[in-house]
């Protein structure tokens, strides 16, 4: 038996003061991520600025419980500003609706702000560049779940993954979250396999959203929750069955399956 069964532990609280779902000082966080986005807008850190029509920081919802991470923006995006508009994002949108998500309730953003010229993959300087925002977006918003979309973004949290192995596993990766990588949509949209895998993992997404918001409500009133209890507010965190359940998807590779290959 494990030791620690049947004892309390206390929810990861961030470093920053805030409580585990960062609600104590919403407006000190609306106005940092204001401040982050107008920075991005005006970001000159790499050369993507100098081909971009306008730098896309993320939207959406600043105290959501689940960032989408995906690689970076598309013609669509990079002409209105926002992420995920063109054809990949309704998509996500509407796959995302038919769990009962609304897109507005989530966080939207990549792991580079600007276009690359012709959808070419983001080159590593470039990522580099960018990473800042990054995580500065996840320290602020504080999401229980990190949903990467596509290999970039998978390659931030699962730095020796393979997105055709390791798509829909949920890991833990510390201060009460979780990550899950996933098929960008735009390579779903291309492949009928990858498509459905996309569809079946996004289903996992509502109990882990129900259970991130338990989480939530129980550090909100000061509880513990208790040891063991599978949750992503948990720091042991690992749903059941899911070691090496995720099959890999077969014949393709992660090259084919990154959302600027088509
Ligand atoms: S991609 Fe990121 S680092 Fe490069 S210019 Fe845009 S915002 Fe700045």
């Amino acid at each position: 038996m494990d030791e620690s069964e049947g004892q309390e532990e206390p929810l990861d609280t961030p470093a920053d003061g805030r409580d585990a779902d960062g609600r104590e000082d919403a407006q000190a966080v609306i106005e940092q991520m204001h401040a982050l986005e107008a920075e991005v807008r005006r970001c000159q850190r790499c050369r993507l600025a100098r081909t971009r029509t306008h730098a896309v920081p993320g939207e959406g919802d600043y105290r959501a419980v689940v960032m989408f991470v995906g690689e970076g923006p598309g013609y669509e995006e990079d002409r209105q500003g926002r992420p995920f508009v063109g054809r990949s994002g309704q998509f996500l949108t509407e796959t995302l609706a038919r769990l009962g998500i609304r897109r507005e309730e989530v966080y939207i953003t990549n792991v580079v702000k600007c276009r690359p010229p012709e959808n070419r993959d983001p080159q590593p300087d470039e990522l580099e560049a960018c990473a800042d925002y990054l995580e500065r977006q996840v320290t602020l918003i504080n999401p229980r779940i990190i949903v990467t979309l596509g290999r970039f973004s998978m390659r931030r949290w699962f730095p020796n993954g393979s997105i055709t192995k390791i798509h829909g596993q949920v890991r833990n990766i510390g201060r009460g979250r979780v990550a899950m990588a996933m098929f960008h949509p735009a390579a779903a949209l291309r492949n009928p396999r990858w498509r459905e895998a996309f569809e079946k993992d996004m289903q996992k997404l509502p109990p882990l959203i129900e259970r991130a918001r338990k989480a939530n409500a129980a550090a909100r009133r000061g509880e513990a929750l208790p040891a063991g209890v599978p949750h992503p507010g948990d720091p042991d965190f690992e749903p059941a069955g899911q070691a090496g359940q995720a099959a890999e998807t077969p014949t393709e590779n992660d090259e084919s399956a990154s959302a600027t290959s088509a």
